[in-house]
């Protein structure tokens, strides 16, 4: 079989076993890799501490694999058809991030592109020699994508293909194998600004730049301490990630949906109810977001961003769930609880807030309600 079939089957291979995008590139390096490196120099990664341990390999896949010569970039598409978060939602009640509802997708893509990797190593006229990536490994994903022809990255970050949106997870194999290479995808985002205007953070400082530090993605997901309080409100509603910057592009307008069952959203988490989430205790938690990309957050982090949600709701029904986590094991969620007290209760809260301080002894939850009492005076 020569390279022009082989690229040929592989791509043939990958769209049968279930993907919607695929492409191939060369390893690199690519110009994108000096962008990375400007990028964390400016601390935009935030606490994602790791993406700097691995930027020199980031840079150069040769590094980790020095007979590299071509990314097999695999898109699936996990649209499902319900709505977006910035239309026909409660925003009394909480939203988790699309890409989070149903199943943990690192397993969904792995096990695929460990079928396709069989495929090759079966029709392959040399041997094979490949890693697999799913948001693991030191690879720039997006940028392959954008070579291998699979979208063009838009001013929001995303990946984005002309015809089924942004709304894509993505998975490579890096291989020895020389293949035909696709054109990089050209830009499509023309004069348009909607996702920057519509970032309720100011997180994508300017086009195709994301200060993660900003972005409530980061803050309910990666971050790991408290919300800083300066942003809290502008989290909103969201208690797991954020879609806005994808709900308003105009290439997910029409996106297609995904053939995918296991995206679906999973009883309870499609626009869930606040009080229900706040009552997860660590078993529970564990339970409900078993091999759910959620667990990411953990029980603390998680029941950290139910209460901001809280807070910023104004609905004082929710008074009573956030005085039991006054009382909470985990200060992290005792901090918050403090605060989503200020912000449904004012200076009703005060009397109750002021007598937290003198049996708390862990100093981030002082520090909280120092602030409070600050505030209150
Ligand atoms: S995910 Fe949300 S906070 Fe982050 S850049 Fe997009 S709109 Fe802004
Ligand atoms: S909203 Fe507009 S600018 Fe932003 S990614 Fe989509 S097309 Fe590009």
């Amino acid at each position: 079989m020569d390279t022009v079939a082989l690229t040929r089957s592989i791509k043939e291979k990958a769209l049968e076993i279930g993907f919607d995008l695929v492409g191939i590139s060369p390893v690199g390096p690519f110009p994108e890799s000096q962008f990375f490196k400007e990028w964390l120099s400016k601390g935009f990664n935030g606490e994602m501490k790791y993406m700097e341990r691995n930027s020199e390999r980031r840079e150069d896949l040769r590094r980790v694999f020095p007979e590299a010569r071509s990314v097999i970039s695999c898109g699936l598409n996990y649209n499902t058809e319900y709505p977006y978060s910035i239309n026909r939602v409660d925003k009394q009640r909480g939203w988790i991030s699309r890409y989070a509802w149903g199943d943990d997708y690192h397993e969904v893509i792995k096990d695929r592109l460990s079928k396709l990797l069989g495929f090759i190593r079966e029709v392959s006229p040399v041997e094979v020699k490949a890693l697999i990536y799913v948001d693991t490994g030191p690879v720039l994903e997006r940028v392959y994508g954008r070579y291998g022809g699979i979208g063009w990255i838009g001013k929001n970050t995303c990946l984005i293909n002309q015809k089924i949106g942004s709304w894509i997870f993505i998975g490579e194999i890096i291989t020895n194998l020389e293949l035909n290479y696709d054109s990089p995808v050209p830009d499509r985002c023309g004069t348009c600004r909607r996702c920057i205007d519509a970032c309720p953070t100011g997180a994508l400082v300017k086009p195709y730049v994301l200060d993660s530090r900003l972005c409530i993605s980061y803050l309910t997901i990666e971050l790991r301490g408290k919300i800083p309080v300066e942003l809290r409100e502008k989290v909103g509603n969201n208690v797991f990630g954020c879609d806005i910057c994808q709900d308003v592009c105009p290439w997910n307008r029409r996106a297609k949906f995904s053939r995918e069952t296991s995206f679906l959203p999973r009883e309870g988490l499609l626009n869930p109810e606040l009080s229900s989430l706040l009552e997860l205790a660590e078993e529970d938690f564990k339970k409900v977001f078993r091999k759910s990309p959620v667990k990411r957050a953990k029980r603390g982090g998680f029941i950290r961003n139910v209460l901001v949600a809280m807070g910023n709701s104004g609905n004082k029904r929710f008074i009573p769930h956030v005085k039991r986590l006054l009382k909470d094991a985990d200060p992290l969620v005792r901090a918050h609880a403090v605060w989503a007290l200020w912000k449904l209760e004012g200076k009703d809260a005060l009397e109750t807030i002021k007598g937290l301080l003198a049996k708390e002894h862990d100093p981030m939850v002082r520090e909280e309600i120092l602030n409070v009492m600050n505030q209150g005076l």
